[in-house]
C-alpha cells in the first residue's frame, strides 16, 4: 500500500463520514456525500485528509416489529479490522478537565493508488474518567452537553491531533456542516496563542483564519442548526475560549452556523437551490453553490459496470463519458437493469415475504424517515393507487431508512407505511444502509422523491439511480430542479415549483394529487406500453444526470473554486 500524502494540503472535517458500508461511522446522506468526496479526491490524487469521530458504538442497528414499530441498538463492530491505532495522543480541555484523545487511521485508496487517511479520534482511553470514555461511541446519540463534548474533540482535538500526526500546515480546512465550527476557533487560537485580553481578537488574525477555511453548509432551515445555550458553551468551552471573537454571543447562544460563516472565506450550499435559500436567512453573507454528486464507482451496479466497462472503456477515471451512454444500445441497458432489479426482488421477497414479482413497475423510497422527506405521501389516497393498478398495471413498493431515536413522528412514519402491506404491494426492509442503498437504487424502476420543499438541501439517492439509469419522480426541490427534464430525465411532481405553495397539510394533497396524475398519465403507460420510450429514459438519466451529478465533477469543483488548490499550484506557490 502507497504511504498516505504527508504533504496533505486540504483538512476535511466532518461528523460523520461513510467509509465502508459495514462501519457505522456515518447516519445518513450527509456522512455518504463526506465519503463519495473522500473516495473521489482519492482516486484523483486530491492531497487530502479526513477528520471525524470513531463512533464506537456507531449510528444505531434498526430493528422492525410486527406492527412496524422501530427500536434501536447500539452496533458492535470490530474498529481494529477497520482502522490502525496510531500513537500520539492529544488532550482537549472540556469542562476543565484534560480529555486525552487518541486516533485510528482508516485509509482510501483511489483509483490509481492514492490514497487518503482519515483519522477517527477517540476518547476510549484508561486515563480518561468513565464520562469522557464516552464521548466518541454515539453518532448524533444524547443530549446537547454530550454533542457540544464531541463537537470540541472535533473541532479542537481534530486541529490538535493533526498537528501531532506531522499534518502541521495545512492550506485549507474544509468544515463540513456547524459541527465542526469550533476548528475556526482552534486556529483563532493557535494564531494567538491563549493570552487575547478579553477575547479581542486582532481583525488580521480573523482574516488569516478565513483565508483557510471553507464551510459548506446543508440545511435550509434554521432549526436544523446547532446552537448551545450560552451557559452551556460557558461550562463546556471555558470563558476564554467563549470569549475569542465574542463566540458564544450570537443572540444569547453559541451559533455553530454562524461561527462557520464568519470564520470561512468561502461558503457554500449543496444545490443552487439551497445555495440561493441559505443566503436569503443569512443576507449578510455571500453564498455559492457546488451541487452535490455521488461516487460513480460506488454506486453503479455490477451489472452497470459491466455495461459501462463494455461501451465507455474510459468511465471509471473519467466520468464526462457518461455522456455517452446515449450510443448504448437500449437491449443492453434493459439487460442490465433487468439483471439489478432481479438481485433486488430476491432480496425483498427473502427478507420480507412480499412476494414480488419481477416484472411488476417497482418504485424505490429509502432515505432517512424524519417529517419532511413525507415518505407516506405516496399513499395519501390508497383507493385511487389500488385503481390505477387495477386498470393500467400493477405496482409494487419497496421502502427503508431508520428515523432519529428521539424522532417520534418518523417512527410513526415507519409504521403507517409498513401497516400498508395489507392493502398494496409494498416492503419494508429494516435497517437502511449503503449496502442496502446499492441494492434499491439500482434495482427499482423509478426512484420516489417526495420532500416538502424547500425543505431537501440537495438529496443525494436520486444521483445514484441515476447512476443505473434509473429515472427519478420527484417533487422540484434540492438537486431535482437542475436534473430535472420532463419525461426525458424523469418526471416532476407537480408542473412548478410555485403550483402547490399552500400550508403544509394542504400542499401534501395537491402534491399527492399530482403525484398520481404524474403515474396516471405518463409513468405507468410508459413503462408498460412503451417499453422503448422507457428505455430511452433511462439512456438520458445516465446521459445527462450520471455524467454531471457525481462527486468526480464535484470535487473538481471545489478544487477550482473554493480550496483554490489549482491556482497554486499553476502558480508554483
Ligand atoms: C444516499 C444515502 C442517503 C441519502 O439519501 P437522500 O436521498 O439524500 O435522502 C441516506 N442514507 C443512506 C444509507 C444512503 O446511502
Amino acid at each position: 500500500m502507497t504511504q498516505p500524502n504527508r504533504n496533505a494540503r486540504v483538512a476535511y472535517f466532518s461528523m460523520e463520514i461513510g467509509l465502508n458500508p459495514l462501519m457505522p461511522t456515518y447516519a445518513g446522506g450527509l456522512g455518504v456525500l463526506a465519503g463519495d468526496t473522500i473516495r473521489s479526491a482519492a482516486d484523483l490524487g486530491v492531497p487530502m485528509v479526513g477528520v471525524t469521530l470513531l463512533h464506537r458504538r456507531g449510528y444505531f442497528y434498526q430493528r422492525l416489529d410486527r406492527t412496524g414499530w422501530q427500536s434501536e441498538e447500539p452496533v458492535a463492530w470490530a474498529v481494529n479490522d477497520f482502522a490502525e491505532a496510531l500513537e500520539p495522543r492529544v488532550s482537549v480541555e472540556i469542562e476543565g478537565r484534560s480529555v486525552q484523545i487518541r486516533a485510528w487511521r482508516h485509509l482510501v485508496s483511489g483509483m490509481s493508488g492514492q490514497t487518503v487517511p482519515v483519522y477517527l479520534l477517540d476518547t476510549d482511553l484508561p486515563e480518561n474518567s468513565p464520562w469522557d470514555r464516552t464521548i466518541t461511541d454515539f453518532l448524533y446519540g444524547g443530549d446537547s452537553h454530550y454533542r457540544l463534548c464531541q463537537e470540541m474533540v472535533l473541532g479542537f482535538g481534530g486541529f490538535a491531533m493533526l498537528r501531532a500526526l506531522g499534518h502541521g500546515h495545512m492550506f485549507r480546512f474544509h468544515l463540513n456542516e456547524g459541527h465542526a465550527a469550533l476548528l475556526v476557533l482552534a486556529l483563532i487560537e493557535a494564531a494567538i496563542g491563549t493570552d487575547a485580553r478579553n477575547g479581542e481578537v486582532p481583525p488580521e488574525v480573523i482574516e488569516g483564519v478565513r483565508e483557510q477555511c471553507v464551510f459548506t453548509t446543508h440545511t435550509p432551515v434554521p432549526a436544523g442548526h446547532d446552537q448551545f445555550p450560552v451557559e452551556l458553551a460557558r461550562q463546556v468551552l471555558g470563558t476564554r475560549r467563549c470569549d475569542l471573537a465574542q463566540a458564544c454571543q450570537h443572540q444569547g447562544a453559541l451559533n455553530m452556523t454562524l461561527l462557520a460563516l464568519r470564520g470561512s472565506r468561502f461558503v457554500n450550499g449543496v444545490a443552487m437551490r439551497h445555495g440561493e435559500v441559505s443566503h436569503s436567512l443569512y443576507p449578510g453573507y455571500p453564498i455559492h453553490s457546488i451541487t452535490n454528486g455521488v461516487h460513480a464507482v460506488s454506486w453503479a451496479a455490477p451489472p452497470f459496470q459491466n455495461l459501462y466497462d463494455r461501451h465507455l472503456p474510459d468511465w471509471r477515471n473519467d466520468q464526462l463519458s457518461l455522456r455517452y451512454a446515449i450510443s448504448i444500445p437500449g437491449t443492453e441497458i434493459w439487460a442490465a437493469h433487468r439483471e439489478a432489479k432481479l438481485v433486488l426482488v430476491d432480496e425483498v421477497n427473502r427478507e420480507t415475504n412480499a412476494g414480488f414479482d419481477r416484472d411488476v413497475l417497482t418504485i424505490g423510497f429509502a432515505r432517512r424517515a424524519t417529517a419532511y422527506k413525507r415518505g407516506a405521501l405516496v399513499f395519501h389516497d390508497v383507493e385511487r393507487l389500488q385503481r390505477l393498478a387495477n386498470t393500467i398495471g400493477p405496482l409494487q413498493f419497496v421502502f427503508a431508512g431508520k428515523a432519529h431515536p428521539q424522532d417520534q413522528a418518523g417512527k410513526e412514519m415507519i409504521r403507517r407505511i409498513y401497516g400498508m402491506r395489507g392493502q398494496l404491494s409494498v416492503a419494508y426492509l429494516p435497517n437502511y444502509d449503503m449496502t442496502l442503498a446499492r441494492l434499491l437504487c439500482a434495482g427499482v424502476d423509478v426512484w420516489l422523491n417526495t420532500p416538502l420543499p424547500p425543505m431537501e438541501a440537495s438529496g443525494t439517492s436520486g444521483m445514484k439511480a441515476a447512476m443505473n439509469g434509473v429515472p427519478s419522480l420527484s417533487v422540484l426541490d434540492g438537486w431535482w430542479i437542475e436534473g430535472h427534464i420532463e419525461g426525458v430525465t424523469g418526471w416532476s411532481i407537480g408542473d412548478k415549483v410555485e403550483t402547490c405553495l399552500t400550508p403544509a397539510p394542504e400542499m401534501e394533497a395537491c402534491h399527492a394529487a399530482a403525484l398520481y396524475d404524474k403515474l396516471e398519465q405518463k409513468v405507468m403507460p410508459c413503462f408498460y406500453r412503451e417499453r422503448e420510450g422507457f428505455i430511452d429514459i433511462m439512456k438520458h438519466t445516465i446521459a445527462i444526470n450520471g455524467a454531471f451529478f457525481n462527486t468526480q465533477r464535484m470535487v473538481g469543483q471545489y478544487l477550482r473554486n473554493a480550496y483554490r488548490l489549482v491556482d497554486q499550484a499553476v502558480n508554483g506557490a
